[in-house]
């Protein structure tokens, strides 16, 4: 393969995936000159390039080693990691990203008498992942016809032309709208960072380990809030065991009040308004609760 100083990450041109990915590289510190009608952004401060294409060609723009790196839902990661050539190189998930969460599921027409994957012996089910629904029929020892959709797989039981579907889902409302039951759910999926099970050893795979720390950073702040509150010394046992989480809190002297002290704690999701009411019974006050802008482990 031809060495490339910069380093190329493939994402969704537009749809769903668009606006949550830009947005992660951005927290990443990563800006773009290109305008986004463009195939090809070219990377403003550090040497990375955008490749914006449909969804369904990134996991292929890897494995030819095209593109470094791609965000792309695990469903189409998965799925050409099932009906791929052997002649591709192989790709691994690098990192769950936590946007674009839907699951593929088995869904039937509310009549149909279904509750066990064998019901569906011998029936058409329609999806655009033959390879995922293969390999799940398989396991569950089930002969079925797999009829392959390029899209509108939720009208096709009433279409005649499956007697089930396999399909993404996310809140369900597609499926009742055509009168559908999800049944099974075959993969939970959400986007991730796709890249190549070896990963170069160039001028990129600097590049790419300090994205992927930045990367870590952006995910672990997103969720993390700074917990800051005052406690006397002989509360704070009893405060310290209501901290939900995070590593040991750090605690700092008041000045002039020596019985008094300064905790801040690292909370790894959410701190609710009653954990907060159940700290403060046990005796902190000044409490602050804050979001975490940047970290760097
Ligand atoms: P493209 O033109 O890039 O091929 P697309 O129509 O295949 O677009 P989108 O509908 O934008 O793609 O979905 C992209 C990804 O978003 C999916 O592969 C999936 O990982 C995720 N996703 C999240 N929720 C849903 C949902 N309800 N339906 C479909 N995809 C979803
Ligand atoms: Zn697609």
């Amino acid at each position: 393969m031809k060495t490339r100083d910069r380093l190329r990450i493939a994402m969704q041109k537009s749809g769903r995936l668009t606006e949550p990915a830009l947005e992660l590289l951005t927290r990443c510190g990563l800006t773009f000159r290109q305008s986004r009608d463009k195939l090809f952004c070219f990377g403003e401060g550090e040497p990375v390039d955008l490749l914006l294409v449909r969804d369904d060609d990134i996991p292929g723009l890897i494995a030819q080693g095209v593109c470094d790196l791609g965000i792309v839902g695990r469903n189409v990661l998965s799925e050409f990691q099932l009906t791929a050539g052997r002649e591709l190189a192989p790709l691994s998930e690098l990192r769950p990203l936590g946007f674009g969460r839907c699951r593929l599921s088995i869904a039937v027409p509310q009549e149909l008498d279904y509750q066990l994957p064998q019901h569906l012996e011998g029936r058409r089910i329609a999806t655009t992942y033959p390879g995922l629904l293969g390999e799940w029929l398989r396991t569950h020892g089930v002969n079925a016809g797999v009829v392959t959709l390029a899209g509108s797989v939720e009208i096709a039981p009433k279409l005649g032309t499956a007697d089930a579907i396999c399909d993404l889902v996310q809140s369900g409302g597609t499926l009742v709208a055509n009168q559908l039951r999800e049944t099974d759910v075959l993969l939970e999926s959400e986007a991730v960072l796709a890249g190549p099970l070896t990963l170069p050893v160039d001028e990129r795979g600097d590049m790419l380990e300090l994205l992927m720390k930045r990367l870590d950073g952006v995910i672990q702040v997103r969720e993390s809030r700074l917990l800051l509150l005052q406690t006397s010394r002989t509360t704070l046992e009893a405060v310290t065991r209501l901290l939900p989480g995070g590593p040991q809190p750090t605690l700092l002297a008041v000045a002039g009040q020596p019985d008094q002290l300064m905790l801040q704690a690292l909370c790894a999701g959410e701190v609710s308004w009653r954990q907060l009411e159940e700290i403060k019974k046990a005796g902190a006050r000044e409490m602050y609760v804050l979001p975490v802008e940047k970290m760097l482990a």
